[in-house]
């Protein structure tokens, strides 16, 4: 990158806010996804949407490639700039704009964190769903940006369901506003959901509007322990047929109950073939009923063990075990890659089997837990980036694990993004015609293809 440029981006941003040391370089090189790194020219922090603007149409006029970053937690390597160039850092970008309570919608910059917005909302009684993992560092515009889902999403969605409105930087600095504070707006072609998922391909999201819920009056949690998979798998679509649609219905596989109680003691039977962690939630008299007829499905479909949460301190117990899945098989190994292959609900007895079957045949380890209620499901593999014989056998079970979920009829991603992991297997998912498609709005919205090169559609061709 010309000197000229890094120049021209402090004056825009002002020099505290241009960072070029190879140190803190090294910190933006990288992201929670293993296996992917790059140093990158130039960090910069802007703080007005003006700025963004500003430093794209300078990195455009340069072809210099931009990556926007949150908090860096994408599991898709989203924000490695594999390609140097600049980092555009969103997190001086954080204020809440706006809670408007009679229309129930936030308005909010994107480096705001998503646990920030709820607890801002939560005084008026209301919610913001989508809750990954990392709810407490994940930003608003980097959830947003990945659709990003969580826990709830069986009964409230992802992030998608949420955005009504964007202010959007496209790649020549042209600022673009879409949707708004109306839930009905059917005009024109819909960019709000559009540039919800897009990783940072198509236009940097510097303002965002969405719907908030009002907050469940009660919830109540429950584990199940099952000997057979398959009766874990009637009960999860046997609780749907019964019309009860839980906020969360999780499961976690033999391999990681074993690891979870290895690692956090929870008193978890460590022979069953399948745990089922359910909460449902809303008013109180509902939960009552929906939990007594969710407990009734739950022994029909050959259940061992049902425990219900009678209090805060019991419903805690059951969703630290749940919690402690991806810390405790973290431990295992040095390396954790956590996938995020779907399928239809009734189809995840068959995907946790093949995913076994495929751990076995190439010798990985992998412990799948996940949202069983939406079928997303999150292989967990354990092994080591360093030995070159093992990650061979990891990435041709990955292949098999993507492969098998595609002919199950589901999806690459419920939730974490293609970025470059997942590139690959993109056309199986979407054939020649929906890549090119895909790739035409990549031409046309960022001709010169800045913006996160080589992610989601691949190379600009
Ligand atoms: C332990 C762990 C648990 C997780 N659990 C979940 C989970 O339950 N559910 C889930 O969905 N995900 C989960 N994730 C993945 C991750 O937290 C999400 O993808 C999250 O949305 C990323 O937010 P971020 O702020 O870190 O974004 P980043 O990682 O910084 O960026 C994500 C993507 O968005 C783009 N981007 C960021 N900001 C902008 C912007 N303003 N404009 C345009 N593009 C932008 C980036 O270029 C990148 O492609 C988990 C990750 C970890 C490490």
């Amino acid at each position: 990158m010309q000197s000229g440029l890094i120049d021209s981006l402090k004056g825009i941003v002002g020099a505290e806010h241009v960072l070029t040391s190879q140190e803190d370089l090294l910190c933006y090189s990288y992201d929670a996804t293993p296996g992917f790194s790059h140093m990158p020219e130039a960090v910069v922090m802007p703080g007005t949407a003006d700025e963004v603007a500003k430093v794209l149409a300078a990195a455009n006029e340069a072809k210099i490639p931009v990556y926007p970053r949150g908090s860096g937690t994408n599991l898709s390597a989203g924000t490695v700039p594999l390609k140097g160039g600049i980092v555009l850092l969103m997190t001086r970008m954080n204020k809440i704009v706006e809670i408007d309570t009679a229309n129930l919608i936030a308005v909010a910059e994107p480096g705001v964190v998503v646990g920030d917005l709820n607890k801002a909302v939560e005084e008026f009684g209301l919610i913001y769903p989508p809750d990954p993992g990392t709810v407490a560092t994940a930003t608003l515009g980097g959830t947003v940006s990945e659709n990003a889902g969580g826990l709830r999403g069986l009964k409230y969605g992802v992030s998608k369901h949420y955005v009504m409105g964007l202010e959007v930087v496209l790649a020549d600095g042209r600022i673009l506003n879409t949707g708004g504070k109306t839930v009905k707006d059917v005009a024109g072609y819909d960019l709000t959901k559009l540039f919800t998922g897009s990783e940072g391909t198509l236009g940097v999201i510097t303002k965002i509007t969405v719907k908030l819920m009002p907050a469940p009056e009660a919830r109540r949690s429950m584990l199940a322990t099952f000997a057979k998979l398959d009766d874990a798998g009637q009960a999860i679509a046997a609780i749907i047929a019964a019309k009860i649609i839980p906020a969360t219905l999780e499961i976690m596989d033999n391999a990681t109950v074993r690891t979870v109680e290895d690692y956090a003691k929870v008193g978890l039977p460590t022979d069953v073939e399948a745990v089922l962690l359910i909460e449902v939630d809303g008013i109180a008299e509902v939960v009552e009923k929906d939990s007594a007829k969710v407990v009734e499905v739950l022994k029909a479909n050959n259940a061992a063990e049902i425990r219900v949460a009678q209090d805060a301190a019991e419903r805690d117990k059951i969703w630290a075990a749940r919690r402690a899945a991806l810390p405790a098989l973290a431990k295992l190994r040095p390396t954790t890659f956590v996938e995020d292959a779907t399928v239809p609900r009734s189809k995840v007895p068959d995907m946790i089997r093949a995913v076994n079957e495929i751990a076995a045949r190439h010798a990985v380890t992998i412990g799948t837990f996940g949202h069983a209620g939406d079928g997303n499901l999150h292989p967990t593999i354990v092994c080591d980036i360093r030995d070159d014989a093992e990650m061979d056998r990891v990435y041709k079970a990955m292949d098999e694990i993507f492969a098998v979920s595609l002919q199950l009829g589901g999806t690459l991603s419920g939730e974490h993004g293609i970025g470059v992991g997942k590139l690959r297997y993109m056309e199986s998912q979407f054939g020649p015609a929906g890549m090119a498609a895909m790739r035409a709005i990549k031409k046309a919205l960022d001709p010169n293809c800045i913006l996160n090169p080589g992610k989601l559609v691949g190379e600009c061709l």
